[in-house]
C-alpha cells in the first residue's frame, strides 16, 4: 500500500495546471480577490509618480538648514503653500521654503523636508529649530518601482495588497484563470438529501454538502451531481457525465471492499487508469485516484464514504490538487506546523494517523487540543469547530501531553 507522501507525489504529478489562454477570463478588479492572475502586469507609471513629501512640514534647500538648531534657527521666507494634489508653481531660492503636506509634490529647488514639529512659524516666515539630513522625508520618483518593469507575475493569488497595487497601476480589469470545475456526487443506497424524511436505515448525504463547501472555499466551482444508487448502470452513467464536464471528479463512498462498492469496477470498465487504490492513512485508507484515456481527462478521486475520512482526504490530497490545477505557481503543498500537544495522542502505528482538534494560542505559542468525543471516521459531530489536524507518522503510537506534534492548519484555498 502507498504511503501518504508517495500518494501525494503521484497525485500532484497527475495534475496539469491551467495555463492555456482558453482557460482565462477577464474580471473586474472589485471582484478579483482570491483569483489567480493569468497574465503578468507591468505599469507605465513610476511609483512614486513624482518626488513628494513624506511629512507635513516645509520643503527647503538642505544647504539652508544643515546647521539649524533651536538656538540658531535658519529663518526662511514661505513663498508657497502646496497641499496634496496641487502642482507647485515656484522654484525655491536660497532663504526660501514652501509649506507642504504629506503626499504633495516637491517644488523645484527644494531637496529636503523639515517636519512641522521641528519648526516655529511667524506669519510668512518659518524658523527651522533642528538640523536636517540631506533629502530627509522626500519620497523620490520611481524609488518604489520603475515604469516598465514587471509589477506582478502570472500565477499569483490576488489578495488585498495585490489588488491595491493593480488599482494604483490603473488596471480596472484583469485576466485571471477560470475557476477549476469540480464535479461532486455521493454513492450509496442508504443516502437521502438534507430535505428528505429519513426511513429506517437511511442517513443524510452530508458528504455532498461538506465537499461542495470545501470546493467553493478552495476557489473552484462545484458541479453538484447529487446522490447515485449503488447500481452499476446508474453509476457508470454519472461517472461518464462527470468526466465529460469537470477538471476534477469527487465521488464519495463505494471504494471499499464491500459487495456494493462498485466505483473501482466501473472505472476499470471505462478503461480508466487507476493510480491509487488505497493509502496508508487513517482515516481515509480506501482512496481511489484515476485518470481516463481522453485528451483532457479529469483527475478522478474516489473518496471514502465515511465523513471524517472525506474531510481528511480532501484536506490532505484534494486541496493541493485543486490549488495546483488553479494555475497558482507556488504553495500548493500543505504546510505543516510544529506545535505543542495539550493532549495525549494515540495511533495504532500502522497508518499515518490524523486526529482533528483546535489550535489555541497560549502565551503566544500554538498548542493543539484534540477534539473531545469519538475520532471514528464515521463521526462527524466533533469535527465541528476544529481548525487543525494533528499528524502521527507511521510507527508512532503515542504523543504525550506537552510533546511536539506536526499539525496541518485547516486554512482553505
Ligand atoms: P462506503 O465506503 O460506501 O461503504 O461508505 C462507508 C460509510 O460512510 C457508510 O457507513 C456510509 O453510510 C457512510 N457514507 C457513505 N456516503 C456518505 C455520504 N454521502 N454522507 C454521509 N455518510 C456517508
Ligand atoms: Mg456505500
Amino acid at each position: 500500500m502507498l504511503s501518504v507522501s508517495d500518494a501525494e507525489a503521484i497525485i500532484l504529478n497527475l495534475v496539469q495546471p491551467l495555463a492555456d489562454q482558453r482557460d482565462t477570463e477577464v474580471v473586474d478588479l472589485l471582484t478579483a480577490d482570491s483569483r489567480i492572475l493569468a497574465v503578468p502586469v507591468t505599469s507605465p507609471l513610476d511609483f512614486p509618480h513624482w518626488d513628494n513629501s513624506a511629512m507635513d512640514g516645509y520643503a527647503v534647500r538642505y544647504e539652508d538648514v544643515q546647521h539649524s538648531s533651536a538656538e540658531q534657527p535658519a529663518i526662511l521666507e514661505i513663498v508657497e503653500e502646496i497641499p496634496a494634489g496641487y502642482q507647485p508653481k515656484s522654484t525655491i531660492q536660497p532663504g526660501q521654503a514652501a509649506r507642504i503636506f504629506t503626499g504633495a509634490v516637491m517644488p523645484a529647488g527644494a531637496d529636503t523636508i523639515v517636519m512641522q514639529e521641528k519648526t516655529r512659524r511667524e506669519e510668512n516666515r518659518v524658523f527651522i529649530l533642528a538640523a536636517s539630513k540631506p533629502q530627509e522625508f522626500v519620497r523620490h520618483k520611481a524609488s518604489f518601482y520603475q515604469a516598465g518593469r514587471q509589477l506582478l507575475p502570472a500565477g499569483i493569488k490576488l489578495n488585498a495588497p495585490e489588488i491595491a497595487v493593480l488599482a494604483a497601476a490603473q488596471c480596472p480589469q484583469l485576466s485571471v484563470y477560470r475557476r477549476p470545475r469540480v464535479a461532486i456526487f455521493s454513492t450509496g443506497d442508504e443516502l437521502v438529501s438534507v430535505d428528505q424524511p429519513l426511513q429506517p436505515g437511511q442517513i443524510v448525504d452530508s458528504n455532498q454538502y461538506a465537499i461542495a463547501a470545501l470546493v467553493r472555499q478552495s476557489g473552484a466551482e462545484p458541479l453538484i451531481l447529487g446522490i447515485v444508487k449503488d447500481d452499476p448502470v446508474a453509476l457508470e452513467k454519472v461517472i461518464a457525465h462527470a468526466v465529460a464536464i469537470a477538471d476534477i471528479v469527487l465521488s464519495s463512498g463505494g471504494v471499499s471492499v464491500g459487495d456494493y462498492d462498485y466505483v473501482d469496477k466501473i472505472l476499470d470498465s471505462l478503461r480508466a487508469k487507476i493510480h491509487i487504490r488505497a493509502v496508508q492513512i487513517k482515516p481515509g485508507k480506501p482512496l481511489t485516484v484515476a485518470t481516463f484515456p481522453t485528451p483532457h481527462s479529469p483527475l478522478y478521486f474516489g473518496l471514502p464514504g465515511n465523513p471524517g475520512a472525506v474531510l481528511v482526504t480532501f484536506w490532505r490530497f484534494v486541496l493541493p490538487a485543486i490549488k495546483k490545477l488553479s494555475g497558482i505557481t507556488e504553495s500548493w503543498e500543505p504546510v505543516f506546523l510544529k506545535v505543542r500537544s495539550h493532549d495525549e495522542l494515540r495511533s495504532d502505528g500502522k497508518n499515518e494517523t490524523y486526529l482533528w482538534g483546535k489550535l489555541h494560542l497560549i502565551d503566544g505559542v500554538y498548542e493543539f487540543h484534540k477534539a473531545g468525543g469519538s475520532h471514528s471516521s464515521g463521526n462527524l459531530i466533533n469535527l465541528a469547530q476544529t481548525n487543525a489536524l494533528a499528524v502521527l507518522p507511521m510507527g508512532k503510537t503515542l504523543i504525550s501531553p506537552q510533546e511536539e506534534v506536526q499539525v496541518l492548519p485547516l486554512v482553505n484555498g
